[in-house]
């Protein structure tokens, strides 16, 4: 028999060690060498072992917002995170009956890390008293999670990239009430085209969730005359919840 000469990298992790192993034995039992274990069991168990770990998933019951935040942690999805001073998660029950969302933090936001921590936020805790609730039994959060400068709306593509972290939330939630503060939340969740004109004042379906769109503060900052109409759409909210106007 013709000695070969077999030539051999050298590995960097144990699965490349394995693989080259498996390797080198499979071409021993090629020419037909003794003394070596090349037996298909023992190639196929070395196949096995070189497979690379995958994190096992998380059991379904271990999931909770915590989790989801750190499966955030670090995130660059997308071209937010380079405008950001730190995620804005949310804020609140993790058991909230009613979960306002509004579109993404601004510069007190970031600078807090809490949701509507600016002027709009001090009038959505005033709608929120007026429904004799507080911040610590709602739960408020973003459609994106870092900073709009310059107050503008997320792209498109910002929202849809992290919209799946906003559906996980509210899955674990499970509010009975989204109300969504203005055309940018409305639209992303509903997945709708419609003007905010059209849409509030009423419940919409998501998930077997009612979401009631309204106004965003910042908005009935600027256009106080919508006050009313918001006021109209939070009574309804409140009836639906049973909770006493
Ligand atoms: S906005 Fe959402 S998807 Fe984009 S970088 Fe921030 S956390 Fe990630």
């Amino acid at each position: 028999m013709v000695k070969k000469k077999m030539t051999m990298n050298k590995p960097e992790t144990a699965s490349d060690l394995l693989k080259t192993l498996r390797e080198s034995l499979l071409e021993l039992q090629r020419w037909g060498y003794k003394g070596f274990d090349c037996s298909s069991r023992s190639l196929e168990m070395l196949k096995r072992w070189s497979q690379p770990y995958e994190k096992p998933l998380r059991p379904k019951t271990d999931i909770n917002l915590e989790n989801i935040k750190a499966d955030l942690e670090g995130c660059k999805r997308c071209r937010l995170s380079r405008g950001r001073t730190q995620l804005v998660f949310g804020q609140g029950n993790s058991k909230a009956r009613i979960v306002f969302v509004g579109e993404g933090p601004g510069y007190e936001e970031d600078q807090s890390g809490l949701p509507f921590a600016g002027p709009a936020g001090k009038l959505l805790d005033r709608i929120i008293a007026a429904m004799k609730l507080n911040r610590n039994q709602v739960y408020i959060c973003n459609i994106v999670k870092c900073r709009l400068a310059n107050n503008r709306q997320p792209q498109d593509e910002e929202s849809e990239t992290c919209l799946p972290f906003l559906k996980r939330q509210l899955a674990i939630i499970k509010p009975e009430v989204i109300c969504t503060l203005g055309a940018c939340a409305t639209k992303v969740l509903l997945n709708t085209k419609n003007p905010l004109g059209r849409l509030r004042g009423r419940f919409h379906d998501y998930n077997g969730i009612q979401i009631m769109p309204t106004y965003h503060p910042a908005y009935l900052l600027q256009y106080p005359e919508n006050k009313r109409a918001t006021w109209e759409d939070i009574k309804k909210i409140m009836a639906l919840l049973g909770l006493p106007l």
